[in-house]
Order: structure tokens, then C-alpha cells, then sequence
């Protein structure tokens, strides 16, 4: 009997024991379940500072935004001399927002009402912080005065824009222009444009335009790359054993499976060198070419180059080119795509930066409109951290340049040729409804004069070939840089 007892109480002493153990148990998983909670706090808000804040403080919706407007006058936009592109002003006792070049850079710069747009939108965030020297805010302070914002100072090139915008006379489409060398935008102008200080009065009417008015044709507008495309094209075909002295024999047209195509505006080339077919973009070399290539190539040397991506820049708000040809599609939209018709859509930003990395030996420098950030007495806040990619080999882009070069000295686009300076181009003519009398007027090149090196695209809708129309605007853009 007292054995049992004692078992008994043995038992008894040890089940507090065994509870106090499992007690202990739980409030130690708590404790760690509680520290896991608070890492995974600490790492939100430090992901958040580092990442997110940005996009949370440009978000127009943020409620907070108007609390920074409350505090701090929205700093400046300036072009890359100092010209003033937007500021801040006070009508009336009302600050409004004022665009001294107006309708000019009107997509580029955008405007801060109504969802805001362009630079306006996407370095809101900086301009509504005031780097103002630390007297000056505690002076603002004790006089209950707004700080002033810090200025953007963008890449833009006055002169350029001028150009380019002036250059596309009332024709609908865009033109967009980098420097080669280091990324920098130089000058991007979409038509039909809109005066940024009116779109509040007049947003009803812009915002239900047909013409799209408010798209920034530079970054969003997809258009079919027609002949541009066969820059890359010929990249393909170089990557899949091609050479420059291949032959191709052109009758004018070339069918295959009920479906023909022919070069443009009825020419025949005759018997010419892959060279040669480039610089006269002969659409029967270049739909051989297409149908030569094995099954997926094009699509890949597309995918190297940023196509159903989005593209590396730090303008925000841009669409991604379109390549769509699968391996399963006929002949007939395997012949298209390879002369640039098909599904093929791409941005004018994006033909640019493809001209850049040809010129500069296969790298991409990332272009970027935001060249610094200055408080309002100039002094810097935040230079640019420039990033390069590597988009084809060096020897791939050198062969490129011959065959740009070839087009401006013996093909398509020997109006932009030049003797105060060496110029690389393709035109492209680019079909886009069943009227083939319509056509969008392309150019993509680039051209240098001593260490200067600058790329363009130019496309004009509805304007027919390239040659007339975009070619002689990418003509004056080279001037306009490199005189
Ligand atoms: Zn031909």
C-alpha cells in the first residue's frame, strides 16, 4: 500500500513538473513566434525605406503626398543648361504649377494634376523634399514658410528638343534621341501634344482624345518596327552563320504557301550581296533570310534585346515591345516578322537604345532622363549611378555598324550621309492597315563626330517611307548635336 502511495505522490510531485516544462514550452515559442513577427517587421520597414517608400509617397492616391505639399514648395524641373521646365508659382495666393516651354516638352516633363504624368510623376518624391540649407529651413520654420523642394536637373538638351519637336511638324508620332555614350536622353517629343498648363481646364477633352493626346508616343506608343527590324534580323542571321557576302537573288517578290511579299514600291534588286540586300532593304533577301533561320532564333536574339520586357530606363511608365513568333507559326508570318510586319510591336525608346548599343560595341549604357538632384540653391543632392548591359558581342555590333553604314553611304538612307560627321542608319517603311498605301515613316541610327556619339529614332505616322520623311529629321538632329 505505501509503495503505491508513494507512486502516487511521486506522480503527483512530477505532473507540476511536467506542466511547468510544457508552460515553459509555449511561452518559449511564443517568445520566438513574437521575434520572428518583429524580424519580419523590422525587415518590411527596412525593404520598405530602401524600396517601396518611393513608389508609396509618388502614388498620387497617398493622402501623405498632400501632407508633403503642405510643407515643402515642389522643386523645379530644368533641362540639362539650367533652362527652367516646370516650377511652382503663386497666382492669385495660389500656388500653380507653370511650364514656361510648354507644348515642347509637354509628354517628357508631364504635368502634376489629374494623376500626374511623365517626370512630374515619377520624381514627385524628390522634388517634395527640401535639401535647403539648415538656417534657411529653421528661418522658414520659425516663419511658418514652406522649405523649398529640391530641383531635378534632367539630361534634356534644349537645342535638341527644339529640333525634334519643330522637326515633326503637325505629323503624329515621336522622336527620341540619347547620347550614346553615357545613356543620357537627350531630347524625347511625342505629337500630337497638349499645353501642360491647361490640362486641368481642358482634361475633359484630352483625356477622351482619339488621337490619344496624352500618350507619350517616345515610351508607350507600340508601332510595328517595319524595315528596322531588320537590324536585328541581320543580327540573327549573322548568330546562325550568315555573312555579309551571301547572295540573294530579288525578282521584286518572293512566295511561299500562297503568301507573297514584295520590296517596296515595286523595285527589283537583281542578284546582291547580304550587304547590299541590307542597304536596299530588300524584303525577298530578307524573307529568305527569315525562312533560313532556324525555328526560334529570331525570338531569341528579340529576347537579348529587351523585347516582352520591361526595358531598362528610369522612365517609369513605359510600354514593352512585342515579339510573338512561335515555332508552330507558318511561313507566310515567319517572312513578316523577319521584315518587320507580322505582330512585331516596339516603342520609339526602345529602337534608340537598340542603336546605342550597336554603337557602343554591344553595351547599353541605361538611359536616364534624371541626370541629378540640386537643392534649390544648386548644390547637389543625388548625382545618377550610371549601369551598362551587354546586349550582343563586340564583333557583332562592329559587323552591325557596317551594315548601318552601308545603308547611309550606298542604301535607303543616304540622306542623313554627311561630311562633317559619320552617320549609321536603317529607314523602315512600316505598313499598318490593309491601305498599303499607308505607311509609318521610320529612321533608327546613330552618328558620331570626334568623341560625340549620339543615337535617334524618328517615326512619323502615316507619313510613307523613311527615307522622306523620318530620315531627314534624324538628318537635323545629328547637325543640331554635332556641328
Ligand atoms: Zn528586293
Amino acid at each position: 500500500m505505501s509503495q503505491k502511495r508513494d507512486t502516487r505522490r511521486r506522480r503527483e510531485q512530477e505532473e507540476p513538473d511536467n506542466k511547468r516544462h510544457s508552460l515553459n514550452t509555449e511561452a518559449g515559442i511564443a517568445a520566438y513566434m513574437f521575434l520572428i513577427l518583429f524580424l519580419l517587421l523590422v525587415g518590411y520597414f527596412i525593404y520598405f525605406m530602401a524600396f517601396k517608400s518611393e513608389d508609396f509617397i509618388n502614388n498620387p492616391a497617398n493622402p501623405r503626398v498632400k501632407g508633403f505639399e503642405k510643407l515643402v514648395v515642389r522643386g523645379e524641373i530644368k533641362a540639362n543648361d539650367g533652362t527652367v521646365l516646370a516650377r511652382t508659382i503663386t497666382r492669385n495666393g495660389k500656388e500653380v504649377r507653370e511650364y514656361p516651354k510648354g507644348r515642347e516638352y509637354a509628354h517628357v516633363v508631364g504635368f502634376n494634376s489629374n494623376g500626374m504624368s511623365g517626370i512630374e510623376s515619377d520624381k514627385s518624391f524628390y522634388m517634395l523634399r527640401s535639401h535647403a540649407f539648415i538656417l534657411e529651413r529653421i528661418m522658414n520654420d520659425l516663419k511658418e514658410q514652406k522649405n523649398p523642394g529640391d530641383n531635378i536637373v534632367t539630361t534634356l538638351d534644349s537645342r535638341l528638343q527644339q529640333s525634334a519637336y519643330y522637326g515633326m511638324g503637325s505629323y503624329k508620332g515621336a522622336c527620341v534621341a540619347i547620347d550614346a555614350d553615357t545613356g543620357a536622353i537627350l531630347a524625347m517629343v511625342s505629337k500630337p501634344d497638349f499645353d501642360p498648363n491647361t490640362v486641368d481646364q481642358e482634361w475633359k477633352s484630352l483625356s477622351k482624345s482619339e488621337d490619344s493626346v496624352l500618350l507619350n508616343r517616345a515610351s508607350q506608343g507600340l508601332y510595328p518596327p517595319g524595315s528596322t527590324f531588320k537590324i536585328l534580323t541581320a543580327l540573327s542571321f549573322l548568330k546562325n552563320g550568315g555573312s555579309l557576302s551571301d547572295t540573294f537573288d530579288c525578282n521584286g517578290s518572293y512566295s511561299t504557301g500562297g503568301y507573297t511579299i514584295h520590296c517596296y514600291g515595286g523595285e527589283v534588286h537583281g542578284r546582291q550581296t547580304f550587304l547590299q540586300a541590307f542597304g536596299n532593304s530588300c524584303n525577298v533577301a530578307f524573307s529568305q533570310v527569315g525562312l533560313s533561320l532556324p525555328k526560334g532564333a529570331l525570338k531569341s536574339t528579340a529576347d537579348e534585346f529587351y523585347f516582352n520586357q520591361k526595358l531598362p530606363t528610369d522612365i517609369l511608365n513605359v510600354k514593352q515591345s512585342r515579339f510573338t513568333l512561335k515555332a508552330s507559326d507558318d511561313d507566310a508570318l515567319v517572312m513578316q516578322t523577319a521584315i518587320g510586319q507580322g505582330n512585331t510591336l516596339v516603342t520609339p525608346l526602345h529602337m534608340a537604345m537598340i542603336c546605342e548599343a550597336v554603337a557602343n560595341d554591344g553595351v547599353l549604357k541605361k538611359p536616364y532622363v534624371c541626370d541629378h538632384i540640386e537643392n534649390n540653391r544648386g548644390s547637389l543632392v543625388r548625382g545618377h549611378v550610371s549601369s551598362e548591359l551587354r546586349l550582343c558581342s563586340a564583333s557583332e555590333a562592329k559587323t552591325l555598324r557596317r551594315l548601318m553604314r552601308y545603308v547611309v553611304t550606298n542604301g535607303t538612307g543616304r540622306v542623313v550621309n554627311s561630311s562633317s560627321y559619320t552617320a549609321y542608319g536603317k529607314t523602315g517603311t512600316a505598313e499598318f492597315s490593309e491601305d498599303k498605301s499607308k505607311a509609318h515613316s521610320w529612321f533608327v541610327g546613330f552618328a558620331k563626330k570626334g568623341k560625340k556619339k549620339i543615337a535617334v529614332a524618328v517615326i512619323m505616322e502615316g507619313a510613307g517611307a523613311g527615307s522622306s520623311h523620318a530620315a531627314p529629321l534624324a538628318r537635323k538632329m545629328f547637325e543640331t548635336y554635332l556641328r
